[in-house]
């Protein structure tokens, strides 16, 4: 529930009175008769080297993406979901790194009517896809990532002058006001101490909301204990141990001044002192349940259907050959939310969903 409102105050926009209305299904079926949301990975390209994506590993991104799913199967999925009015949340890779990806978004929200969000680096964002962008409403939110400031985020980011040319894209996006923006960025040991100074540098800029997320890891011992089964990234995913005591200590604290100095900044997911000792002390009996796989679901770049990011290997179907909502009430479907429910995966423990 906390999270639920959470994320209301953060997208007020996608609220609807559905939420709570399919609360008798939900309960009789332990899913929503259609998505709430569908995060659409639409490419593997992008331009930065983060240290901290979990879509890649630590090496080389791809600058060309083999079988991306085409406009066309887009279309056709979003034109088919479209009467059950989900939220589309466009990410990758960098969506802009895809050079159809305006008509991609055109097509979700001018012919489908569809809410929107896109999470993008801003740093191949053009003065005319700005304008674009800005003059027709084409998202409802863009969410720009973001780790610390000026070189150390050049640092994490693994590319020199990145921060720069997103800041100017930034400035440019809050002088037209056509959309709304938030800043977005990850709790690490590289920026801990510095995240009181990035909010406030931002909320001064004219950014309206900043988001911090909690890391998502697992431990080595975690990771041989599934055997590899679940789709990691070694370099930036897989941590030697548990978080020290002094880093979760300090981080806690400076949440903490967060929280009280700037009322929109929001951490995701909103973590008691309790719960935020567990994820960072890789605590196993701060496991928690799995409730995204109920309501949404990913697609990953190759058009394909998964329920999850972490689990890109358990494909339940295709957009463009099958339909997405037989597929979301079907027994394999049910079957695999069983089975993430029962594996209490350590990953679903230090889950930002
Ligand atoms: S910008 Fe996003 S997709 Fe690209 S490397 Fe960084 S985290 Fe990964
Ligand atoms: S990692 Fe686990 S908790 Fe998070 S969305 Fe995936 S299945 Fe759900």
């Amino acid at each position: 529930m906390k999270n639920l409102f959470n994320y209301i105050k953060l997208y007020p926009s996608f609220f609807n009175w559905k939420i709570f209305s399919e609360g008798a299904f939900f309960s009789a079926w332990g899913h929503t008769r259609a998505p709430f949301s569908v995060n659409f990975q639409i490419t593997d390209k992008c331009n930065l080297k983060c240290k901290a994506c979990s879509f890649f590993g630590s090496g080389e991104r791809p600058s060309s993406c083999a079988n991306e799913a085409d406009l066309e199967s887009i279309r056709n999925f979003l034109l088919s979901i479209s009467k059950y009015k989900p939220a589309v949340s466009f990410g990758g890779g960098e969506p802009f790194a895809r050079g159809d990806f305006l008509e991609i978004l055109k097509t979700a929200k001018k012919e489908c009517g569809l809410k929107t969000i896109v999470i993008t680096n801003g740093t191949l964002l053009g003065d005319e896809t700005i304008n674009i962008i800005s003059g027709s409403k084409l998202t409802d939110y863009l969410v720009i990532s973001l780790y610390n400031l000026y070189e150390k985020h050049d640092e994490i980011v693994g590319v020199k002058g990145a921060f720069e040319k997103t800041l100017g894209n930034i400035r440019k996006l809050v002088k037209l006001r056509g959309v709304e923006l938030i800043v977005s960025t990850v709790l690490m040991e590289e920026n801990a101490r510095d995240l009181e100074r990035f909010a406030g540098f931002f909320l001064n800029e004219g950014v309206k909301k900043i988001k911090i997320e909690h890391q998502n890891f697992i431990t080595e011992k975690e990771h041989e204990a599934f055997n590899g089964s679940a789709v990691f990234c070694p370099g930036t995913f897989i941590k030697k141990g548990r978080f020290d005591e002094q880093f979760i200590k300090e981080a806690w604290d400076v949440l903490g001044r967060i929280r009280k100095a700037y009322p929109s900044v929001f951490v995701k997911p909103p973590l008691s002192r309790k719960e935020f000792y567990g994820w960072y002390g890789a605590d196993p009996a701060a496991a928690g349940k799995c409730h995204f796989i109920k309501h949404s679901f990913f697609i990953s770049p190759r058009g394909l259907i998964i329920p999850c990011q972490y689990f890109n290997n358990c494909v339940l179907g295709q957009i463009g050959r099958d339909d997405p909502i037989r597929l979301w009430n079907s027994m394999n479907y049910r079957k695999a939310r069983e089975i993430i429910e029962r594996g209490s995966f350590a990953m679903c423990s230090r889950c930002c969903k």
